[in-house]
C-alpha cells in the first residue's frame, strides 16, 4: 500500500479539494513512494485564510519565544538528521553524504534564526532636531507565500521558513512536486517543536495551479521564490506589489589559471560540476582554464571522471546518484547535441544510463573547446554537464565569466595574489569562491545571485531583511512643535514649569 500525504490548513492536515493526488517516484529506482494532495487555488485560499487567522498571535508573540520554539525545532532535527536523509535521497537522488549536508543546513539556519530571536537589530540614531528620539523597529511583513525547488528540499524551505518565522510571519509553502515527502517531514517537525496552528500552512500541487494561486493572491504580502528564470519572470509579473526574493538559476564558472594547483582544481570541478549530479544552482558547468595548462588539466580530468561510479545514492559507493526524473536527463541529453552541432569537442559521457534498467542516471559529460557564446556555455543545463572554455588571459577569463545572463557563483584556482583579488572585485556574481569550487555556502553570510539570478540575499542577516520590513520611529519630547528641515537652527531647550 502506498501511503497518501495531506496538506496543512490551519493546524490539520487534510485532503485537497480537487480529491486528486499525484505519485512521487524514487529516481534511482522509479518505484512510487508516496501519493500527495494536487492542490488548487481554493485550498490556498483556505490556507491563506488559516495564515490571516494565525498572524495576529504570532506577530504578537515575544521573538525570542519564537527562537525558543526553531532552538527546540533545531534539536529535533539534528535527532532525525539520518532519517531525514535517507528520505532525501530516496525522494530525489542525492548521494546519502550530500543529502545529510542539507538536513545539516537546516539544522545550522535554525539554530542561527533561533538566535536572531534576541537580535532583530535596527538602527537608533541622533536627530537633527534637539528632545527628539530617532529609532526604527523591525515589524513582520504579513503573510509569506514560500515557493521552492526540489534540489535542496529540506535545506532551501529551511531558508525561507526560518527568518519567516522569527521575523513574525505566518506563510503558505508550497514546495517543488519531486519533494514533497521533505517538505512535509521538515514541517512535521516544525508543528513538533511547537509552531502554532496556521502560523505554517502547507499546499503540494502544480505550479500552475497551487503556485500562480499564490503569487497572485491579494491577501499574500511577500514572494520568497526560489527556481527557474521562466518562472522567476512569471513571478515578477504576477505579484503585483508585493515583497518579492527571487533565487533562479545560474551558469556558473571556475578559472583555472596556469598558476593554480591543478590537483586541487580538479578536485573542486569534479566536485563543482558533478556533486548533486549537476543539479545546484550554484553548479560549476564552465571550466574557464588557461590555455598553456589545458590539455594537461583535460587529461586530469577525463581519468579522474571515468572513474566516477553511477548508482543509488544509498549506496555507499555512489559518486554519482541519479537525475531528478526523465524529462531532466531528456534536457541534458538535448544539451550534448546542442553542443556536438555547435562544434565543441565532447570528451567523454554525453549518455543516459539505467542501472538494473531502471533510473534517471546521465553520464558524466565534459566538453573542450568550447566557445563562449556556444549554447552549453551560455544555457542552465542543470544537469552532469561541464564546458571547458580556453582563455589566454586573466582579463579574458573574467569577460568569459561576465559573458552570460546570469550572476551566481565564480571560483578562481591561483596562488597569485593579485589574480585572485582582481577577481573578487571584478566578476559580477553573488558569490565568488578563491581555491573553493562554486558550491558550499554557509548559513550565516549572505547568499544570493545578481543580474539574471535575481535579487534576493537569504540566510543570515540578509534573510532577517528578506522577511520583514522596518518602520522609522520619531519621538519628539520638546513639546513644540519642531518642522524637520526648517527648524533646523537648534533653539534652547523648553523650560520644564
Ligand atoms: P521551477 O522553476 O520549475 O520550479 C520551482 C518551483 O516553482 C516549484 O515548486 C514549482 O512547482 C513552482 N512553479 C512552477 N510554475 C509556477 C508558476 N507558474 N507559478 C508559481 N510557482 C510555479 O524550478 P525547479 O526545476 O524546481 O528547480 C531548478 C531551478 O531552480 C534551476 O533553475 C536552479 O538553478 C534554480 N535554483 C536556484 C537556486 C538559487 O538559490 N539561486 C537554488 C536552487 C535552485
Amino acid at each position: 500500500m502506498v501511503k497518501e500525504y495531506g496538506i496543512l490548513i490551519g493546524g490539520k492536515w487534510v485532503k485537497s479539494n480537487s480529491g486528486e493526488t499525484f505519485d512521487n517516484v524514487n529516481p534511482a529506482n522509479e518505484r512510487v513512494i508516496a501519493k500527495f494532495q494536487s492542490g488548487t487555488p481554493d485550498d490556498v485560499n483556505r490556507a491563506v485564510d488559516a495564515a490571516e487567522k494565525a498572524l495576529g498571535y504570532w506577530r504578537d508573540f515575544p521573538a525570542p519565544k519564537r527562537g525558543e520554539i526553531l532552538l527546540k525545532a533545531a534539536q529535533l532535527l539534528r535527532k532525525d538528521k539520518e532519517r531525514l536523509a535517507r528520505l532525501m535521497t530516496m525522494e530525489m537522488g542525492k548521494v546519502i553524504a550530500e543529502a545529510r549536508g542539507d538536513v545539516q543546513e537546516a539544522i545550522d539556519i535554525t539554530e542561527y534564526m533561533a538566535g536572531e530571536g534576541r537580535r532583530l537589530f535596527t538602527q537608533t540614531t541622533p536627530s537633527e532636531l534637539r528632545d527628539k528620539f530617532c529609532t526604527s523597529v523591525r515589524i513582520p511583513v504579513g503573510i509569506f507565500g514560500l515557493i521552492t525547488p526540489w534540489n535542496f528540499p529540506v535545506a532551501i524551505p529551511s531558508w525561507k521558513i526560518t527568518p519567516a518565522l522569527i521575523c513574525g510571519n505566518t506563510m503558505i509553502f508550497k514546495p517543488a512536486s519531486d519533494t514533497p515527502l521533505c517538505a512535509i517531514e521538515f514541517v512535521k517537525i516544525l508543528e513538533k517543536a511547537g509552531v502554532p496552528k496556521g502560523v505554517i500552512n502547507l499546499v503540494t500541487g502544480s505550479g500552475s495551479k497551487v503556485g500562480s494561486a499564490i503569487v497572485k493572491h491579494k491577501k499574500i504580502r511577500g514572494i520568497s521564490f526560489t527556481g527557474s528564470r521562466e518562472v522567476g519572470e512569471f513571478v515578477t509579473k504576477e505579484a503585483g506589489l508585493k515583497k518579492v526574493g527571487l533565487e533562479l538559476g545560474g551558469k556558473n564558472g571556475i578559472i583555472v589559471m596556469d598558476d593554480a594547483d591543478l590537483e586541487l582544481a580538479l578536485d573542486g570541478v569534479i566536485w563543482g560540476g558533478y556533486g548533486t549530479t549537476g543539479q545546484r544552482c550554484t553548479a560549476a558547468s564552465r571550466v574557464i582554464v588557461h590555455h598553456k595548462i589545458k590539455a594537461k588539466f583535460e587529461r586530469m580530468l577525463v581519468s579522474r571522471i571515468k572513474r566516477l561510479r553511477l548508482g543509488d545514492g544509498l549506496k555507499p559507493t555512489t559518486d554519482v546518484g541519479p537525475q531528478i526524473n526523465a524529462k531532466a536527463v531528456e534536457k541534458t541529453h538535448e544539451y550534448t547535441g546542442i553542443g556536438i552541432k555547435e562544434g565543441a569537442k565532447l570528451l567523454c559521457g554525453g549518455k543516459p544510463a539505467k542501472i538494473n534498467g531502471k533510473g534517471f542516471f546521465y553520464r558524466p559529460t565534459l566538453f573542450t573547446d568550447v566557445a563562449p557564446d556556444m549554447r552549453i556555455a551560455q544555457e542552465e543545463i542543470f544537469g552532469p554537464s561541464i564546458s571547458m572554455i580556453p582563455v589566454k588571459t586573466l582579463d579574458e577569463a573574467i569577460d568569459v565569466m561576465n559573458g552570460i545572463i546570469y550572476g551566481l557563483s565564480s571560483a578562481i584556482y591561483t596562488n597569485d595574489l593579485k589574480n585572485a583579488f582582481e577577481s573578487i572585485e571584478r566578476i559580477e556574481a553573488g558569490l565568488t569562491y578563491v581555491n573553493s569550487s562554486t558550491i558550499g555556502a554557509e548559513v550565516h553570510l549572505p547568499f544570493g545571485g545578481i543580474k539574471g539570478t535575481g535579487h534576493a540575499r537569504e540566510a543570515g542577516w540578509a534573510g532577517i531583511e528578506e522577511f520583514s520590513d522596518v518602520k522609522s520611529v520619531y519621538v519628539d519630547y520638546s513639546g513644540t512643535l519642531q518642522r524637520a528641515q526648517i527648524d533646523n537652527v537648534p533653539g534652547p531647550r523648553k523650560k520644564r514649569k
